[in-house]
This record gives C-alpha cells, structure tokens and sequence, in this order.
C-alpha cells in the first residue's frame, strides 16, 4: 500500500505539488490525470525519491520512507518505474534486461527473468537485443523488468504514449493483467481520459498541484467537481 500524506513541492517560492494526500491499496490502480504541468511528474519523483518534498510524508505498506528529515534511498524503496521513455540497453539481451535489477542466486535469477517473459509472451525472444523487437515489444520488455524485482508499487508516467493508437489497447489490457497478477499498488500518470477509465480503480484529478477530486472512475465521470473536470471528460462518450 502506498500513501502519500500531505505533500508539498515548493519551486521557486511557488507550490507545483500542494498538499497532495492519495492512499493506493495492493492491486488497485489509481490514474493520476490533470492539465500539462499540474505537478503529476513531479508527484511521481518525489515518490520515487528522486526528488525530495517540503513538506509531508510517504509511506510504503506501513513504513515511513521519507519525511522532511528521514529519507530512504531510491533503490530500497520497492518502487518499480516506467516512464515514457523507458529506456532498455542496447547492448544487454532482452533477458538481460529484464533480469538486471533482480539479486540473488543465479538459479532463481533465471526462473523469474523466464516467467517474466512468459506473462507478456516474450518467451522466445530471450537472446534478441531490443533493436530487433518492434515499440510494442520493448514495451512489455520494460514492464516485465520493472516488475521482475516484485515491486510493492509501480509508478507509471504516461508508458503508452509513445505506442500508436493500433497497439495502444492491447498493451493497456495486457499490462492491466500482469500489474492485477503481481498485486503492485499502481499510480499510473495518463493525459487520457478514456485510459483512466479503462484501467483505473481510483482517479484523482490534479490541478495548479492539488488534487481537486478523487474518487471511482463511474463517480468522477458522472459527477465532475468543477468546470475544468467536466471539460477535461468532455471527449469521452
Ligand atoms: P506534463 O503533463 O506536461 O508532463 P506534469 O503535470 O507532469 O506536466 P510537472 O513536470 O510535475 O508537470 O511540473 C509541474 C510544474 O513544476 C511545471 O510548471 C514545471 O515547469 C515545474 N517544475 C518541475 N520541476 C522543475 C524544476 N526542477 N525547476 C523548475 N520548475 C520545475
Ligand atoms: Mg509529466
């Protein structure tokens, strides 16, 4: 479970996150929407601890993770992280890739690098380098390595808007699918109304780095809390 209380991102005397509180449950996916420069990327940093809050706290299934004083480590937070541009290397096999962040003996290394590959159908493609695999196939060789350390949280910062519109629904489901399966607290940032409402269990509505609504997807559609949401679910039918 993943709750951020109360954070505040201050930049040059002005708050780009202002006093954001969002609690995410295991298997749940929450779509974290708003206008360009809302302050969801930056959320995502701070939760990710790259980037360090003013203000406030976030908690990882009942363990402090970083105050404004105590912070633990990017690496030691058990956050997997997918961005728009999730660069795979080069020059590692696709096995490689998906087995890079995982410890441990070599046998079991192997044994969730293959079942990996098995949930986003991959399996055959162990020894190609991601040159020879098409953007879709990247895309689920970045998820599986996101996922192959058994991240407690994943955060997810607009992943299939590099996709074209033809891939784009499959890999959502199939994403959907395995994120469930590994029973990850999902915070998946998405300028797409109809995304959030295919694949979240929560949305909360950013704006000027507050969160304005949060709430199930049926419930901020049908009820919009101000004008800016009814606008921005205006596309949808
Ligand atoms: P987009 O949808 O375009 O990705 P976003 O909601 O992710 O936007 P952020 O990247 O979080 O927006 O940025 C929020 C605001 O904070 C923006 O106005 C941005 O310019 C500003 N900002 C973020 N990081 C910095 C920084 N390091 N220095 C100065 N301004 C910053
Ligand atoms: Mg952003």
């Amino acid at each position: 479970r993943l709750e951020i209380r109360n954070v505040t991102r201050r930049i040059d005397g002005r708050a780009v996150v202002n006093d954001v509180s969002l609690s995410i449950a295991a298997g749940q996916v929450t779509c974290l929407l708003g206008p360009s420069g809302c302050g969801k990327s930056t959320t995502l940093r701070m939760i990710a601890g790259v980037e360090m809050q003013d203000t406030g706290e976030i908690w990882v299934d009942g363990k402090l993770i970083c105050d404004t004083v105590f912070r633990v480590p990017p690496e030691r937070r058990g956050i997997g992280l997918m961005f728009q541009d999730f660069a795979l290397f080069p020059h590692l096999s696709v096995a490689d890739n998906v087995g890079f962040g995982l410890k441990g003996p070599k046998e079991a290394r192997r044994g969730r690098v293959e079942e990996l590959l098995a949930k986003v159908h991959l399996h055959r493609y162990a020894d190609l380098f991601p040159h020879q695999l098409s953007g879709g196939e990247q895309q689920r060789v970045a998820l599986a390595r996101a996922l192959a350390p058994r991240p407690r949280i994943m955060l997810m910062d607009e992943p299939f808007s590099g996709l074209d519109n033809r891939l784009r629904d499959g890999i959502r489901d199939e994403t959907l699918a395995l994120l469930k399966d590994e029973d990850a607290a999902v915070l998946l940032v998405t300028h797409e109304p109809e995304e959030a409402m295919r694949m979240a269990d929560q949305i909360a509505l950013m704006r000027d780095g507050r969160v304005v609504q949060q709430g199930a997807p049926y419930n901020v559609y049908t009820r919009p809390a101000d004008k800016a949401a009814v606008a921005f679910f205006s596309d949808i039918n």
